[in-house]
């Protein structure tokens, strides 16, 4: 990265100190920030800066941070966001339809942001080889020896598990949903249903629980499963 340009990013918020006090994580961390306070502005100035993340809210006044959401896919993959006050579940799941890449419940730290911009950047650009071993405390799930490690010693499990758990604690505390697990996990030209991803979250609950009390397999109801780690 030295001698690049810095990364430039766009915050669509309304609230004015919540978009100041994005403005000053992100600033500290090197970008070069951008704002807009309703989701029209926020579309012409994503078209004028090329920003490399959005952060985009969702309660914005005319028009919703979900159509803007739609509008810049229309045009652009950049990553993008969502900041919500809400925990509900329809939201996360509309969000991530309509093609959000991440999104965070207000209020949050400054450090977990900044950990999610990296994560969904680093995605967005696949410039870094992604890891094929991953280690929590008693678990390590090795993709190149096809081994998983429960407390020190090799549990058995089908490749289809591996893959599953592995992409879910690639990105801890991630939701994902049933259909993006099968896109990811299984394919796109699989041809089963959601319960596979179910049967097998079961499997490899029999095989996790109660190993450790700093990460689960956890299920987010209406919505699909995350690794949660603490
Ligand atoms: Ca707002």
């Amino acid at each position: 990265m030295s001698g690049a340009a810095p990364k430039k990013a766009l915050i669509i918020e309304d609230e004015a100190n919540i978009a100041e006090l994005i403005r000053l994580y992100l600033e500290k961390d090197g970008f070069e920030v951008y704002t807009a306070d309703n989701g029209a502005r926020g579309i012409s100035e994503a078209e004028r800066v090329r920003p490399d993340i959005v952060l985009l809210d969702i309660m914005l006044p005319v028009m919703d941070g979900w159509d803007v959401c739609r509008e810049l896919r229309l045009t652009s993959s950049v990553p993008i966001i969502m900041l919500t006050a809400k925990t509900g579940t329809p939201d996360k799941v509309s969000g991530l339809e309509l093609g959000a890449d991440d999104y965070i419940t207000k209020p949050f730290e400054a450090r977990e942001l900044i950990a999610r911009i990296h994560a969904v950047m680093r995605r967005a650009a696949g410039a870094e080889p992604a890891p094929r071993r991953l280690e929590f405390p008693e678990l390590a799930i090795d993709m190149d020896s096809f081994e998983l490690i429960i407390r020190g010693a090799k549990v058995e499990a089908p490749p289809k598990e591996m893959e599953l758990l592995f992409h879910l604690a690639s990105s801890p505390n991630r939701v994902f949903t049933r259909n993006q697990l099968l896109d990811e996990v299984w394919g796109f030209d699989y041809f089963g249903d959601s319960r596979t991803v179910d049967v097998h979250i079961k499997r490899l609950r029999e095989k996790l629980e109660g190993v450790s009390d700093k990460w689960s397999l956890k299920t987010v109801w209406g919505v699909g499963y995350k690794f949660e780690t603490r």
